[in-house]
């Protein structure tokens, strides 16, 4: 059985405030919200990060920035704008090593470190 989190977010073993999901991606509230609104962008296939990913994903990579923009719609913050985030490795910050796309907005973020 994985550990990893997103995994378990993933299949339904661990709770989350689900906002979107299909067969290939799941969106959910960041626990620890740094903005406003905070989603998590995550592919179910489990790969590390963006190192971890190759043409195979391309389709997938493609669907998480449709699905990005789709929640941000929904939410109603896509008129005022969002910031999309992807860390990759430890020195980008990266916590959790499963590939996510944080989507945050809901207050001015141009000021924002990423
Ligand atoms: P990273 O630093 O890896 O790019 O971001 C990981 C994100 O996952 C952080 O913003 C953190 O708040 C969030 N996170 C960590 N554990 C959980 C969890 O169990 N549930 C949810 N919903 N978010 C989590
Ligand atoms: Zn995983």
């Amino acid at each position: 059985m994985s550990k990893c989190i997103f995994c378990k977010i993933a299949n339904g073993q661990m709770p989350a405030h689900i906002r979107y999901e299909d067969d290939e991606v799941v969106a959910f509230d960041d626990i620890n919200p740094k903005a406003p609104f905070h989603v998590l962008i995550v592919p179910k296939k489990h790969l590390k990060n963006l190192n971890d990913t190759a043409k195979i994903d391309q389709d997938l990579l493609g669907h998480l920035l449709l699905i990005a923009q789709k929640v941000a719609e929904e939410a109603k913050i896509a008129d005022n704008g969002y910031k999309i985030v992807i860390n990759n490795g430890k020195e980008s910050g990266q916590l959790v090593d499963h590939l996510h796309l944080h989507l945050l907005g809901g207050k001015l973020l141009a000021r924002m470190a990423v």
